[in-house]
């Protein structure tokens, strides 16, 4: 069997979208589990859109997502003087012919067809015409002389045998008069050429699959194996759009999430592998297969991405963990000040405080809050909750804890022991004691074990919040 040959061939739109990102991923899978290659093709024929920032936004979020694809992108733009060199085979092999409709003559077949109820079709006036006829006032589009009899039979290999009358396919234009290919023209001569074996993308391209094989036929090429995935639904059941939240990846990295934790979550969304969730690189690339691939559509659920992510951070190492949100800092909001305030001191603690954050946090946001702490400044800000704690009674417990505190050495045990000690001889709960230490330390109700707490302020800064506080 020959080598297999995947593409993704985004748009440019400004982002990497969450869908792209799943359509990316099965290509890359697949050409993967295959022994294959993945190519990367941008449609950047619309000019108005394709900026230098739309493009780096898709190719960002495909490296942030640890997607990479094999030799050079292809820019389909570039390519339009190959494709018009296509549609001149096409004509010379009669399967294209010049069309003169003026725009009028167009909208009055639309017209006409919306009055009898049909899909607005174009009715082939043009197709047998004599060169002869031809005007010479103005210039053509050229059309496809597409079958008008018989079907156009897809064998795809997510959706099964999709069937299309050829009669609801009229002959559509692949050179717009002024000689810029069109969008069905590019994919197919771009996809011919790349060597292109299998067309993975959203099922939204079932249609234009049909178009796009009359193509393939009409230059005598091999039309490549397709999969129509379904598209990405919403928790409603809805098409996912704008309305359901966060739609590019990059808006996903900034909500905290981990790229490993999104992809294997983006796996899930249409394939399966009997019930298993949790895959890494290695297995997702093994297991890969398109008959796994539902015909259903998928629906996002965040809360299954929350609890993936909280899998996926729990089991990071503290230094990978400190690594993803150091490079997330610079994105968020106060990026410049985050990034400012933390200084190698703050870098050392909160990796020391990783083992406690990570348990208490299902995205790297929450654990940047719940770190919080550690970059306050004295005086603490504390939460209407934690300074509810703080009543004279429990003020009063932290200034005769602090001389016990004072003498201790700055170790989790001496610290722990020397509160046990003060909450035994008191006759109070260890919870009476314990949790003042929170609200004065943090300005919280929850934070990592109270005694780690003590150890990543350090001494000066724990005693220093302690006293802030006490009575
Ligand atoms: N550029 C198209 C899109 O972004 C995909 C084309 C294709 O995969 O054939 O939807």
């Amino acid at each position: 069997m020959s080598e297999i040959v995947t593409r993704f061939a985004p748009s440019p739109t400004g982002f990497l979208h969450i869908g792209g990102a799943r359509t990316a991923l099965f290509n890359w899978l697949y050409a993967k589990a295959k022994g294959g290659r993945m190519l990367l093709r941008i449609e950047d024929t619309d000019r108005q859109r394709s900026t230098k920032e739309a493009i780096d936004a898709i190719l960002e979020g495909l490296s942030w997502i640890g997607i990479d694809w094999d030799g050079e992108v292809i820019y389909q733009f570039a390519r339009a003087e190959r494709h018009r060199a296509a549609v001149e085979e096409m004509l010379a092999r009669g399967n294209a012919y010049p069309c003169f409709a003026t725009p009028a003559e167009l909208d009055e077949m639309r017209e006409l067809a919306r009055k009898e109820g049909r899909p607005p079709r174009y009715d082939g006036r043009w197709r047998d015409r004599d060169p002869s006829e031809f005007p010479t006032d103005r210039k053509p589009v050229i059309r496809l002389k597409a079958p008008q009899d018989g079907v156009t039979v897809i064998e795809d290999m997510v959706q099964g045998t999709v069937t299309f009358p050829n009669k609801d396919l009229d002959d559509l234009v692949l050179l717009r008069s002024d000689g810029t290919p069109t969008y069905m023209l590019a994919v197919v001569v771009d996809d011919h050429d790349m060597g292109v074996t299998n067309i993975i993308r959203g099922d939204d391209h079932l249609t234009n699959a049909a178009r796009q094989t009359q193509i393939y036929r009409a230059l005598d090429w091999d039309v490549p194996a397709m999969a129509h995935i379904p598209l990405i639904h919403g928790p409603d059941g809805a098409k996912l759009s704008k309305r359901h939240g966060a739609l590019g990846v990059d808006a996903y990295r900034d909500l905290g999430y981990l790229p490993e934790a999104l992809r294997n979550y983006l796996v899930r969304l249409g394939w399966s592998h009997g019930d298993q969730e949790l895959f890494s690189t290695a297995e997702m690339i093994e297991y890969f297969d398109l008959d796994r691939v539902g015909r259903s559509a998928a629906r996002f659920d965040f809360q299954k991405l929350e609890n993936l992510n909280g899998q996926y951070m729990r089991a990071a190492s503290d230094t990978d963990l400190l690594a993803a949100v150091e490079a997330l800092m610079p994105h968020l909001p106060d990026g410049a000040a985050r990034v400012a305030r933390f200084t190698p001191e703050r870098r050392a603690q909160l990796l020391m405080a990783m083992p406690g954050l990570k348990e208490r946090a299902k995205t790297l946001i929450e654990l940047l809050d719940n770190a919080e702490f550690l970059f306050a400044e004295r005086p603490l800000p504390v939460e209407e909750k934690a300074a509810a704690l703080l009543t004279a009674e429990a003020r009063g417990h932290l200034t005769a804890l602090l001389p016990a505190l004072e003498a201790a050495n700055w170790t989790q045990e001496a610290t722990e022991a020397a509160v046990r000690a003060y909450a035994q001889e008191t006759g109070v709960k260890l919870g009476a004691v314990a949790q003042p230490l929170r609200a004065a330390l943090t300005g919280r109700t929850t934070s990592p074990p109270i005694f780690d707490v003590l150890i990543v302020l350090g001494r000066d800064e724990s005693l220093a919040r302690l006293r802030d506080q006490a009575a």
